[in-house]
C-alpha cells in the first residue's frame, strides 16, 4: 500500500493500533482507534451498537471531545412497513490498517450491513468519512435519511467560539460573501449547498459546503473544520447550548420526509465529509485545506503541468453571435497576445440539445476551428449545455418532441413551450439511459472536434423530478412544485434530495469515464456560473467559473470569498468590457481576473495600440511570476473584503523559494491614495525585496520582521488602479 509505506517512511503513522493489510482488526478485542495524519486525529470507540467519534484533535492541541453524536438510522421500510434495526458490532468482518479504517455494523432481520470508514489520503489535512449500507434483503427498500456526520462536542460555556463559512458567488457576487461570527449561547446555523444556487433577495445564499470553528484571534488558535465532497442537495447544521456545540453535515432533509429506495443488493452511500483539525489563522486553515484539496481531490496531472491555470480567451464577448470567421480572427489573436487557449463559448450549436454546429456559422464545422486553434499553439474548448433539451426535429438531438427520451425530462413542458437560446428542460441523468445518452454526447464531442476543454454550462444535475419510474424516490405529484426561474423549468417535491442523490453520483460516473479515456481533457463547471462550487465537483473537474458577473469588483469579491477554501488555481474570473479610460484602469481590469483562472470575454481587436502592449505585459507577468504562485503558494487576504471603493489586496507567499506577489487594488475613493498592508506568511529573518512592477515606487529591502508588523505602504493616486508588488529574497 503506497501511501500507508510514505506515512510509515516518514514516522508519522499515528494508529494506535497497527494491523496489516488483510488482518482483522478486532482479533484484539480493542474497543477504541485513533486514525489520522499530522494534522488531524480521530479517535474512535465501536461502541456494540454505534461507532463513535470521540476526539477529534491534532499534534499540537488535544482537541475537542464528546461521546454522543453518531446517530445510525434506527428503522427501514420494506412494503410500506417500518421494520426497526437493531445494528450490531461486527468485529470479524471489519478492517484498520494504516491510512484506513472501516467498522461493520449489522442488522440480521432484515439483513443490513452498515460499513463506517474513514480515511488518510494525504499526510497533512483532512480525513475523509463515508457510511455505506448495503441491502442484504433480497428485496426493495426504502431508507430514511443516514446523516454523513454528526458531531457532539463538550465545550465550556464561557469558552469564546466563532463559525466560518462562505457564500457561493453565483449570478452576483453576494454581500457579505465571508462571514465569521461569533458562535454564543443559542447560536443556530444552517447552511445548504445544492447542484444549483439560485439566490433569492434576502434569502441566506447557498453556502460552498465547508465551515470551520475556531477560538476568535488572529494566530495560534485551534479550530476544526468540516465539508462535503458532495454537489447533491446537502446541509450543515450548528448549535450551541450550555457546554455542548452540535451539529451535522449530509444530504439535506428538506423538503421531506427524505427517503431513498434501494434494490436488493445496492448499496445507499451518504456523501462524503473532511474533517480536519487546525491551528492558526483562518488563512492558515484555508491554506492547509488548499493544499489538500490540490494533493488529494484535484486531477494530479493538470496539478503537475505548469502551464495550469491556462490563460483563455473566450467568445462571449459577442454573445450569440460568433461565428468561424469571429473565431479565426480571434484565434490569430489569441495567439499574438499571448494566449493559451481559445475558448468557444454558447451560440455555436443549431439548436438547445442538438448539439452540432449551427451550419450557417461553422459551416466547415468545429474540427477546423479546433485544428486552426492547435496550429496556432493554441487548446481549443468548447461550451455546451449537455443536459438540456429543447424542441429540435433533428432525429439524433435531445428534443421534448421525441417520445423515446420524453421520460427523461424532469418533468413535461407546458403546452406551446419553448427553449431559450442556450437553456431548455433539464434531464434527469440519474436515469440510466439518459445518462448513457450524455455520455456518449460528450465523449461524441470531445472525440470529433479535438477539444482540449469542455465547459459545461445551465443545470446539468437534477433536484427535482416529477417522474414515477426513475430510481430515485417518487413522491406524490400533488406535493411537487413547478415554476420557471432563470430560464428553467423546476420540479421541486419530497423526492428533491433524492433526485440530485441520484444525478450527482451519475454526473460524477461520466465525468470520470470521460476523463478516462481523455486523461489531458481539462473539464470546466460552470453551471450558469458559480453555482456548482463544491468540493464533489473539485473532484471531477478542473476548475470553477466562481461567479456569473464579470466586472472588477464581482470578480475580486467573489475571488476573495472562494479562495478561503478552494485552490486559486480553480477560481475563474471571466474579464467583461469595463470602462477604461486610463490604462491603469483598463489593467485593473483584467488584474482582478489574475488572481486565480484568467478567462477573458472582450474583443481584443478593438483595443488601443497602448492597450494592448499593457495586455501582452500582464500575460507575461502572469505566466513568469504569478502564475507558479497561483499554482503552488499560499495565500493570504491582506485586506478587507474589496467594497469597489477602498483598498483591498491579496498575498501569495511560497515559502519555499522566499518569493510571493501582492496585489493591490485601490477602488473609487479618490481620497484615499494611499494604503498600509501588513503582509503574512513571511520569515522574520529573512529579507525581502519588494518590486513595483508598475513604478509606483521604487524598490525597498526589509525584513520578513518588519513587513509583518508595518506592512507596505502602497500610493496609487489613479481611482480604479492596481500595483502588483513582487517579493523576493535577497541572498546576503
Ligand atoms: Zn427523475
Amino acid at each position: 500500500m503506497k501511501r500507508l509505506k510514505k506515512l510509515h517512511d516518514v514516522g508519522v503513522a499515528l494508529i494506535a493500533i497497527l494491523a496489516t493489510n488483510a488482518t482483522p482488526l478486532w482479533a484484539t478485542h480493542v474497543e477504541a482507534a485513533q486514525i489520522g495524519n499530522r494534522d488531524t486525529r480521530v479517535t474512535i470507540r465501536f461502541g456494540s451498537s454505534a461507532p463513535q467519534v470521540t476526539q477529534l484533535s491534532s499534534t499540537s492541541i488535544t482537541g475537542w471531545t464528546g461521546n454522543d453524536a453518531t446517530t445510525l438510522i434506527d428503522h427501514i421500510t420494506i412494503d410500506g412497513k417500518d421494520r426497526p434495526l437493531h445494528w450490531h458490532f461486527n468485529r470479524t468482518a471489519s478492517r484498520l490498517r494504516g491510512d484506513a479504517m472501516d467498522a461493520v455494523y449489522e442488522n440480521d432481520v432484515p439483513k443490513l450491513r452498515l460499513t463506517w470508514s474513514w480515511r488518510t489520503r494525504a499526510m497533512h489535512g483532512p480525513l475523509e468519512h463515508t457510511i455505506r449500507i448495503q441491502n442484504l434483503t433480497g428485496r426493495t427498500i426504502t431508507l430514511p435519511l443516514q446523516d454523513s456526520f454528526r458531531f457532539r462536542w463538550h465545550v465550556p460555556a464561557s469558552r469564546s467560539l466563532q463559525q466560518l463559512w462562505i457564500d457561493k458567488g453565483a449570478g452576483e457576487a453576494p454581500p457579505v460573501g465571508t462571514h465569521l461570527v461569533d458562535v454564543g449561547e443559542g447560536y443556530r446555523w444552517l447552511g445548504t449547498s445544492s447542484t444549483y444556487a439560485h439566490p433569492r433577495k434576502g434569502e441566506p445564499r447557498e453556502i460552498i459546503p465547508y465551515m470551520l470553528v475556531r477560538s476568535p484571534g488572529d494566530d495560534a488558535t485551534d479550530g476544526w473544520y468540516v465539508g462535503m465532497e458532495f454537489s447533491g442537495r446537502v446541509a450543515m447544521r450548528v448549535q450551541r447550548r450550555g457546554d455542548v456545540l452540535e451539529g451535522g453535515a449530509g444530504l439535506n432533509p428538506e423538503p421531506g420526509p427524505f427517503e431513498t429506495r434501494l434494490l436488493s443488493g445496492e448499496s445507499f452511500v451518504t456523501p462524503t465529509v473532511f474533517l480536519g483539525a487546525t491551528h492558526g489563522s483562518v488563512d492558515d486553515a484555508g491554506n492547509a485545506l488548499r493544499r489538500w484539496v490540490r494533493e488529494v481531490l484535484n486531477d494530479p496531472r493538470h496539478v503537475a503541468d505548469p502551464h495550469y491555470p491556462l490563460l483563455v480567451n473566450n467568445s462571449w464577448g459577442s454573445g450569440m453571435a460568433v461565428d468561424a470567421a469571429q473565431a479565426h480572427r480571434m484565434i490569430i489573436d489569441s495567439a499574438a497576445l499571448g494566449f493559451e487557449m481559445f475558448h468557444l463559448d454558447a451560440g455555436w450549436f443549431r439548436g438547445v440539445g442538438d448539439w452540432v454546429p449551427d451550419p450557417r456559422k461553422f459551416p466547415q464545422g468545429l474540427v477546423t476551428i479546433a485544428d486552426d486553434a492547435h496550429r496556432h499553439g493554441l487548446k481549443f474548448g468548447l461550451w455546451i449545455d449537455w443536459a438540456q433539451a429543447g424542441n429540435s426535429m433533428q432525429p439524433a438531438s435531445m428534443s421534448v418532441l421525441h417520445a423515446a427520451t420524453r421520460d427523461w425530462l424532469v418533468t413535461d413542458p407546458p403546452p406551446g413551450w419553448k427553449p431559450g437560446e442556450f437553456k431548455g428542460i433539464t434531464i434527469d441523468i440519474g436515469q440510466s439511459d439518459a445518462k448513457a445518452w450524455v455520455s456518449k454526447e460528450v465523449e461524441r464531442l470531445v472525440h470529433d472536434d479535438h477539444l482540449d476543454m469542455l465547459e459545461h454550462d445551465g443545470y446539468v444535475v437534477a433536484q427535482g423530478c416529477d417522474r414515477a419510474d426513475h430510481p430515485h424516490a417518487t413522491c406524490d405529484p400533488k406535493l411537487v412544485h413547478h415554476y420557471e426561474d432563470e430560464g428553467f423549468r423546476w420540479a421541486d417535491g419530497p423526492n428533491s434530495t433524492d433526485v440530485s442523490y441520484h444525478a450527482a453520483r451519475a454526473y460524477y460516473d461520466i465525468y470520470r469515464t470521460l476523463k478516462k479515456a481523455h486523461p489531458d481533457l481539462l473539464l470546466e463547471i460552470c453551471n450558469d456560473g458559480g453555482r456548482m462550487v463544491d468540493f464533489g465537483s473539485a473532484a471531477v473537474g478542473d476548475y470553477f467559473s466562481i461567479v456569473d458577473s464579470y466586472d472588477p469588483l464581482s470578480n475580486r469579491q467573489a475571488f476573495y470569498d472562494a479562495s478561503h477554501v478552494l485552490p486559486s488555481a480553480m477560481l475563474e474570473t471571466y474579464v467583461k468590457q469595463w470602462p477604461t479610460p486610463r490604462i491603469e484602469n483598463f489593467r485593473t481590469m483584467l488584474r482582478s481576473g489574475m488572481m486565480g483562472w484568467f478567462t477573458l470575454m472582450l474583443d481584443t481587436t478593438r483595443w488601443t495600440s497602448a492597450q494592448r502592449d499593457d495586455a501582452m505585459e500582464e500575460l507575461r507577468v502572469y505566466k513568469s511570476t504569478l502564475r507558479p504562485l497561483i499554482r503552488n503558494a499560499d495565500l493570504y487576504h491582506v485586506g478587507p473584503r474589496p467594497d469597489g471603493k477602498g483598498w483591498d489586496g491579496t498575498e501569495y507567499v511560497d515559502a519555499a523559494s522566499g518569493t510571493g506577489v501582492l496585489y493591490a487594488f485601490h477602488g473609487s475613493n479618490g481620497k484615499e491614495i494611499s494604503h498600509r498592508f501588513v503582509l503574512k506568511g513571511l520569515q522574520p529573518l529573512r529579507r525581502y525585496r519588494l518590486h513595483f512592477h508598475d513604478g509606483s515606487a521604487a524598490d525597498v529591502v526589509e525584513t520578513g520582521d518588519a513587513l509583518s508588523r508595518t506592512g507596505v505602504v502602497v500610493r496609487l493616486p489613479v481611482p480604479e488602479s492596481s500595483e502588483l508588488v513582487m517579493l523576493s529574497t535577497v541572498h546576503d
